[in-house]
């Protein structure tokens, strides 16, 4: 059973820059799914629950 409607997630690298942050300046790569409207992505750093700005596509590691 497969829905055609079924998002894809895509694989997003995203840091955190709060300055007291501990998580600061550490890129997590994460499954995201773009937003209907701007911004497109979102995210929330888990570490100090302040909003993630710096989100890129994460490039696919080959091996
Ligand atoms: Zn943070």
């Amino acid at each position: 059973m497969t829905t055609s409607e079924e998002p894809t997630p895509t694989k997003m690298a995203v840091t955190c820059h709060t300055v007291d942050c501990p998580e600061s300046g550490v890129t997590f790569v994460v499954n995201m799914y773009p937003n209907a409207s701007e911004p497109i992505w979102r995210a929330q750093c888990g570490a100090c629950g302040q909003t993630i700005t710096d989100i890129t596509p994460a490039v696919p590691v080959s091996p």
